[in-house]
């Protein structure tokens, strides 16, 4: 009998392990992927703006870890890493551009003198004397970074330094994210009897962290690894496909799927250029997989398993999303010398939590002729983006003339903006987040894996890692099989 296997989902966590399952299975084994969207990539997406296409989520990996990095060698697309600009980003706050603290840890500033202008001699003084005021911690402990470094340091420092630095990645503040998630190795200097925070963040600094730069990106954006991935695959993907559910029957697991909007009998409207099939609920057989990889974002993971894997189902429903929106902007006029602008959280002037200067931060999208292109991402856990995409684009527009002024240039003149929304972006790492989840992924039924930026980091390297270990689960279960 051939062996049939479904993936849920096909942004880069379902893509990558549909891939590794092709890869480990073979050719016989038939491949379903299940898109809910009516294209694959996800969050991996991108816009034009003045004739140039610009990643609207995810836009970058870290390749000091292998995950992403290696993914990218074995699909030879190795040649079309780039590497970012000498540019850093700034942080606005009281109204200025300041220096990004340094030396620090994810905005925790090593000294006093790190945080430049960020604040005041008071606060610099709280700093300063950190290392005199004995530490309480319990080895093995989570709490929030925000209250851990409120505690130490000050809520200013948490508002001006921290929260830049996490939102960017978490969409979330610092006073909701948990140490051990957030900032492990952090957690670990704790745990291993740092006396104090300064002490722990001096020692996470002092370790070798590898050469060369700590991000790459794809030249052609990210739109390349999706394509490469779907093409080396070699899988059925159904677009417009929404799986409701996962259902044991005997040794073998069957999907409820429906159309597009949630209608039975609907037919999606397929997406073109990918070989990709229009999911049609009426003729389609989702019935019988051996084996099902869901890698949808974790609290839809956490619906589709509540019968097949009820206590990973209630571990992961119980996670909550960040949203976050993006406008895209293609500007002419010089941009300021930054790679970026991380905006404070106690800063009220601005609507906008972060600005990427893409032609600054990335040489190979370096603007021609005076073209440049940005964006300007909205949104946190807890403040969704409610406002229109016309009051969108007008919030940054007035915020980008403000920035722009504060840099000493003329306001930009905006050629064209697209505005892409997230509204579930990404998941809420609360303290004790990758603990629940590691429970719930233990408490699995063989035959099915998840992957996603829900398990163990929220980072495009991290889905990829989660993806290819539930890969290879799956496979190890189908090859015990047969
Ligand atoms: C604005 C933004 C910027 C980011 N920037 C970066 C960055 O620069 N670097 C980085 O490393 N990370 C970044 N991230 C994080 C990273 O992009 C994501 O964590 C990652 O792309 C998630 O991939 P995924 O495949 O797990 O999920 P997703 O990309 O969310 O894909 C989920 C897939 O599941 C499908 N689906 C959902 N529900 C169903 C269902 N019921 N049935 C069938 N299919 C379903 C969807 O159609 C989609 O195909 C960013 C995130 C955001 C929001």
């Amino acid at each position: 009998m051939t062996v049939r296997v479904a993936v849920v989902g096909a942004g880069v966590s379902g893509l990558t392990g549909a891939y590794d399952l092709r890869r480990l299975l073979g050719d016989e084994t038939r491949i379903d992927v299940f898109c809910a969207d009516e294209a694959p990539g996800g969050i991996l997406a991108s816009a034009t703006v003045g004739g140039r296409s610009l990643d609207v989520g995810a836009e970058a990996f870290i390749v000091r870890r292998p995950e992403a990095r290696d993914l990218v060698i074995e699909l030879g697309l190795g040649g079309d890493i780039v590497a970012p600009g000498a540019l850093r980003p700034a942080v606005w706050s009281g109204g200025a551009l300041h220096h990004l603290p340094s030396p620090a840890l994810m905005g925790i500033p090593a000294t006093p003198a790190a945080l430049g202008g960020l604040v005041d001699d008071a606060q610099r003084r709280i700093v300063a004397s950190e290392e005199d005021r004995p530490l309480e911690w319990t080895p093995g402990a989570d709490v929030a970074v925000g209250d851990l470094v409120a505690d130490r340091f000050g809520e200013v420092v948490v508002a001006r330094a921290v929260d830049p630095m996490l939102g960017g990645v978490y969409s979330a503040r610092a006073r909701d994210l948990g140490l051990r998630e957030a900032i492990p190795a952090l957690a670990a200097a704790l745990d291993a009897g740092a006396p104090s925070l300064t002490a722990a963040v001096g020692d996470v600094l002092s370790r070798p962290t590898g050469t060369g730069p700590v991000f790459g990106a794809l030249r052609g954006g990210y739109r390349m690894l999706v394509d490469a991935l779907v093409d080396a695959a070699r899988a059925d993907l159904h677009v417009g496909a929404v799986v409701r559910g996962v259902h044991r029957v005997g040794a073998r697991y069957d999907l409820d799927v429906a159309g597009h909007d949630g209608a039975d009998g609907l037919t999606g409207s397929g997406a073109t250029g990918y070989g990709a099939t229009g999911y049609d609920a009426t003729g389609y057989d989702a019935t019988g997989y051996d084996a099902v990889l869901v890698a949808v974002p974790v609290w839809t993971a956490g619906s589709l398993l509540g019968s097949a894997a009820p206590d990973a189902g209630a571990a992961f429903s119980g996670v909550d999303a960040a949203g976050s929106a993006v406008v895209a902007f293609a500007v002419d006029g010089e941009t300021p010398q930054h790679s970026g602008v991380l905006v404070a959280s106690d800063a009220a002037d601005l609507s906008i939590k972060a600005i990427t200067f893409s032609s600054r931060k990335w040489p190979h999208l370096a603007g021609a002729g005076g073209r440049s292109v940005l964006r300007a991402s909205f949104g946190r856990l807890g403040k969704p983006v409610v406002d229109t995409d016309d009051d969108l684009v007008a919030a940054a527009t007035a915020d980008l003339r403000t920035v722009f002024g504060a840099a000493g240039l003329a306001a930009p003149d905006v050629v064209e903006a697209a505005v892409q929304r997230w509204p579930t972006g990404l998941p809420h790492y609360r303290p004790g987040h990758l603990a629940a989840m590691a429970a719930g992924v233990a408490s699995l039924p063989a035959g099915i894996a998840v992957a996603g930026s829900g398990y163990r980091g929220v980072g495009v390297p991290a889905c990829i890692g989660t993806a290819r270990d539930a890969a290879a689960t799956l496979a190890a279960h189908v090859n015990a099989l047969t």
